[in-house]
């Protein structure tokens, strides 16, 4: 059996609604094999994503991208996560080999948008899982209605939100190049005035705030940039005011938009 086959069966009508809104997901879908349940799944060690995550952050240390003691913990969070069985309710195997497996017979819906995701963007849980302000959060405000109708090809604005994300562990300067034109165009075009601020009494706030216009941008909007993680930071900022309709919707929209016609 194809993920299109147990989307089309046991939840049609938001099967036609997502492959209407993600039409070369359905080709994904059509392609992508549910294998049967092992219970081994649900280990750390024998978990697809849980290897993919492991070898995403061991290869951030490798590029001194972050230190050998932060990838230590991540994997340790990991070990930590998948070792609670009962709690992985599918897994995906991504890259070379396409395919899924579901713990129940008849998934939720939104478990087996989950996997497909996985494997049609070919993103590992950080920048995919919308727990970590990954692009499935995206894909849900499209599919949900709130940005139906917003973007031009709505894989591409799933696929850049991504590709952003992920560039914010692998390279922050290219992160930044991105995001501070992103916001400087916003500020041309809005004719935004962003206001001094008082020093904030945060390590590393400041000079992020000195030195990007993005983090201006998120002080703008009412929130402290994080020093730590900006560029989730900045992506849940944008994901957060639409789900929350906190006034500035309307301008984090224009960002993602301007996004969505990045070339990465
Ligand atoms: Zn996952």
């Amino acid at each position: 059996m194809k993920i299109a086959d147990l989307l089309n069966k046991y939840y049609p009508d938001k099967a036609d609604k997502l492959f209407r809104l993600f039409p070369r997901m359905e080709n994904t879908a059509r392609e992508t094999d549910v294998i049967p349940w092992e219970e081994e799944f649900g280990i750390a060690d024998r978990n697809p994503e849980a290897a993919k995550e492991i070898e995403f952050w061991s290869k951030l240390a490798d590029m001194k991208a972050i230190s050998e003691e932060e990838a230590a913990k991540k994997i340790s969070e990991i070990v930590e996560r998948c070792g609670a069985v009962s709690i992985t309710k599918g897994v995906a195997w991504f890259g070379d080999e396409k395919k899924v497996s579901f713990r129940d017979r008849v998934p939720e819906f939104h478990v087996i948008v989950h996997e497909l995701g996985h494997v049609h963007f070919e993103a590992t849980d950080p920048v995919w899982a919308s727990v970590y302000g990954g692009g499935e959060e995206l894909l849900h405000l499209i599919y949900g209605g709130r940005l139906e109708n917003v973007f031009e090809d709505n894989e591409k604005a799933v696929s850049n939100y991504i590709k952003l994300l992920e560039l914010g562990y692998t390279d922050r300067d290219a992160f930044f190049k991105v995001a501070d034109g992103i916001a400087e165009r916003l500020v041309d075009k809005l004719g935004l005035k962003f206001e001094d601020s008082d020093p904030i009494p945060m390590p590393g706030v400041d000079e992020l705030i000195n030195n990007h216009t993005s983090a201006r941008m998120v002080l703008f909007t009412g929130s402290i940039p994080s020093a730590d993680n900006f560029p989730q930071n900045l992506l849940v900022c944008a994901t957060s005011a639409i789900i929350y309709r906190d006034g500035f919707e309307s301008l984090w929209i224009e960002f993602l938009k301007e996004l969505e016609k990045w070339q990465p």
